[in-house]
Parts: C-alpha cells; structure tokens; sequence
C-alpha cells in the first residue's frame, strides 16, 4: 500500500539500504497487527505512535474527500485535541454499545478489537484463562457497568457486599440502582474480614425474602481489613447460582493475588474489575474486565450509555505495547522486593518506636501502629513532600472497616506496582523522624 517510490533519487545500492531498514521498522507495526497479543519485549514508543497514527488515518474523518454533516463527525476546534485523543476524535462503540464496531471509525474500532485482544494475552499470560475488556471509565464505574449487566442477565436486584469501606464501590451500586445489603466485618486478632458464613446467611435472607441477590466481594483493600475469601464465596455463589462480581482493583500486579483469583474463577466469578492505572501504569480513567464468559463481557458492553472517549483505551494499549510481558513481570518482580524491603523497614522502626506492624495479610500494604495522632501524621508525611500513606484513627470506623472499635491507631504504607526502593527507604525514615520528633 505504502509505496515507497525513492528510486533514481539516490544510488541503487543506497536505496537498497534505506528501504531494508524502513521495512524493519514497519515490520513492528505488522507484527503487532499480525500476532494481536501482547510483545515479550516492549516496543519502541515511535513505532507505537506510528501504528496510532495508521490506525487513526482510515478514521472517516481524515477522509480527504468526505462530505460530513452529521451532528458529530469528530470535529475538532484545535488541533491539540486531535493529539489528546491520539487522532481518534471519533471515539469508541456505537449507539452506546462499547465494543460494536462504529462505521465512521474503522481505525478507532479495530484499535480498541486489538487492544481487548491485546489485554486478553496479557491476562492469560499472567496465568487467568479469561476474556479482558478496556473501559474508559474507572474501577467504581467499572463495577456499576458490571452490576447492572448482572440485572440485565440475571435479574439481580439487590448486592451483598461484605463491608470494605471504599467509597467508590459503594457508590458505584447505587449509582447502579441497587439496594445494598452490608455484610459486617468481624475481628479477629488485628485483622478485620467478613465470615463466609454471615455472607452464605445473607444470601440464603435474601432469597428466602424473593429477591435476587449477587455479591461484589472485594479481592484488594487496606490493612487491616483482609481480602474476601473470594475463592469461597465464588463456590457458594456456584451453589445458589447466583452472580459474583470480584473488586480486584490492584489484582494484577501481584502473584497472590492472581493466584486466587485462578483458584476462585473455577467457580462462579462472573467478572473481575481491575483498575488500569493501578495495574498497567496508565493516567487515571480506565478500567479491566476479565471474564472467562464472554456473553457477561458483551451485557457489560451493553450497559455503557452512549459513546465514549478512546483515550482510556489508547492508554491501556500504550502501556501493554511499551511495556511488553517482560518489562510488566520486571515491574511485579520489583514491587515484591520493595514489599519486603517495606516490612522489614517497618519492623526495624517498630521495635525503635514501640509500635508493631501489624499481622495482616497482603501483599501490598503494610500497617503500622503508632502512638501519636495517625492523621496528623499523614499531614506531617503530606507536608514532608511524602503522598500516599493513609493515617487511621481506631475509632474511624469507616477507615477501619471495622464497625466497633478498633484496638489501635495506625500508619498504612503501600508498596505497590511502580514504586521505587528508594520511596520506601525515604518514607519510612521521614515516618521515623516524625515518630521519634527528630
Ligand atoms: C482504587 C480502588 C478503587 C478505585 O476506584 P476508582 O473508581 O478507580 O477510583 C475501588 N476499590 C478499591 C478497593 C480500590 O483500591
């Protein structure tokens, strides 16, 4: 198609060269389009930029003889827009359905084909036999698409959440229209977390009551509220066949996490909502949903009203290009070490300050208990250039999940996918400066 017409411009032997390296150079871009998964090694930002800049050029309205007179034809007042949406002014789905193929945007429909596709070997890759989609809105977002596919197939009515305190969940099932029913956490040393059984007697309540109940259990969350025993409730919810919606907004980057997750998608999991700049390293306003059913996907799909912004999706092609498998495992090889190095940090300053770190599972997080005002803290760390660490009080009942009173204030740190040795070695010697008021 390209033709690539030099000759008589330079000498023969010259040309030769020059269009053997332009062809290596292009040949990215097929196999990209060739293989539709995910590159063991990351690929050259140029060459992403030029397959964006192909993809965006067979979009309708870069039709040099197109007559547009339609109400939206991708117009665009400047052309910085242009670039904020990567050429794709047209964005993504048709007539509200997300993943339909949109007949003014070939290039933007089969960017976001690829990009799914693209998303599904990388999950696979991780080790979950799953469908992905991308979303362009976020996890809470996400999580109301799912619910409300979940009322479309299964005429849910009502959402049994075990009770972690993020409000962007919450609000995600009323914005879904869903009546909640909380499942409360219980204590258990210094760990918070739900009882199967008491999630196993609100569905049984529900049902006996004639509704139709599904459950959004939450897979990643702060210490000292550990994650749902997903794997159980995905069993149960198997036996009342009704719907489970997994919360695993930072999921992907770890081996535990993506373990469970393997183990509970043997039963019933109906989808899983990641976040993508949690996971994938993308500006904030994506979301992940991987299923192993893809029907669940599409009434997902369904759900979007209207049509949407590519950008959220270019992001997360960006990153699964530019990062590649191996580039993505470096980055989970990297957030387990910085998690060690966390703890034992935290141990070392515990014992220093009188405090401990708490006994919590997860891979992630890591908290701290403290005996000055934990939220004062948090300011003091804010002040110090420091963002990120959450200070509790044991009385907030909301930040601790926990709806009686917790035994201790506390300092929770992350060490999550992107972070660095040297932000855990700096926040935890700043923490350590304030705690002994250096
Ligand atoms: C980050 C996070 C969310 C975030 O929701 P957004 O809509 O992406 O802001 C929801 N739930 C949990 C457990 C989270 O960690």
């Amino acid at each position: 198609m390209l033709r690539m017409n030099i000759s008589g411009l330079i000498p023969k032997n010259l040309e030769d060269r020059g269009l053997l390296v332009l062809k290596d150079n292009l040949r990215y871009i097929e196999d990209i389009l060739d293989h539709r998964r995910i590159p063991r090694e990351g690929i050259p930002e140029d060459k992403i930029r030029l397959l964006l800049k192909f993809l965006s050029l067979m979009d309708t309205d870069k039709d040099p003889k197109v007559v547009r007179v339609g109400e939206r034809e991708g117009r665009c007042a400047s052309r910085i827009q242009e670039e904020l949406v990567s050429g794709f002014c047209h964005g993504i789905g048709r007539s509200g359905n997300l993943i339909d193929p949109q007949p003014k945007a070939p290039g933007a429909s089969a960017m976001y084909r690829l990009t799914n596709d693209i998303l599904t070997s990388f999950l696979r890759n991780l080790g979950l036999k799953v469908y992905g989609i991308g979303l362009p809105v976020a996890t809470g977002l996400s999580l109301s698409l799912c619910l409300n596919a979940a009322r479309r197939m299964y005429n849910s009515n009502v959402v049994i959440y075990p009770y972690a305190a993020h409000k962007s969940p919450i609000k995600g099932i009323y914005l879904a229209g869903f009546r909640m029913r909380f499942v409360e956490t219980k204590l258990y040393g210094d760990k918070v977390k739900v009882d199967v059984e008491d999630i196993e007697d609100a569905i049984v309540h529900e049902i006996k009551e004639g509704n139709n109940p599904c459950v959004l259990s939450t897979l990643t969350f702060f210490p000292p509220r550990e994650s749902d025993n997903i794997e159980e409730i995905a069993r149960i919810c198997e036996e009342y066949n009704i719907p489970h919606i997994v919360n695993g907004a930072y999921a992907l980057q770890s081996r535990y996490y993506i373990e469970r997750l393997r183990r509970a998608l043997k039963y019933r999991v109906d989808a899983v909502v990641s976040s993508s700049d949690k996971n994938l390293l993308t500006p904030i306003g994506g979301g992940i949903v991987y299923s192993k059913d893809r029907d669940f996907l599409r009434e997902v799909s369904l759900s979007y009203p209207g049509r949407a912004c590519a950008t959220p999706v270019v992001n997360i092609l960006v990153s699964l290009l530019s990062l590649g498998m191996r580039g993505y495992l470096e980055l989970m090889e990297e957030q387990r070490r910085c998690r060690d190095l966390l703890e034992e940090l935290l141990n070392n300053l515990a014992e220093k300050t009188g405090g401990k770190v708490l006994n919590i599972d997860n891979p992630i997080s890591l908290s701290v208990t403290v005996h000055l005002d934990p939220v004062e803290i948090a300011g003091k760390l804010y002040n110090l250039r420091v963002t990120g660490p959450r200070g509790v009080r044991a009385r907030d009942k909301f930040g601790t999940c926990y709806l009686r009173g917790y035994p201790y204030d506390y300092i929770v740190i992350s060490a999550p996918l992107g972070v660095k040795e040297r932000d855990i070695v700096a926040v935890v010697e700043k923490l350590e400066n304030i705690l002994l008021s250096r």
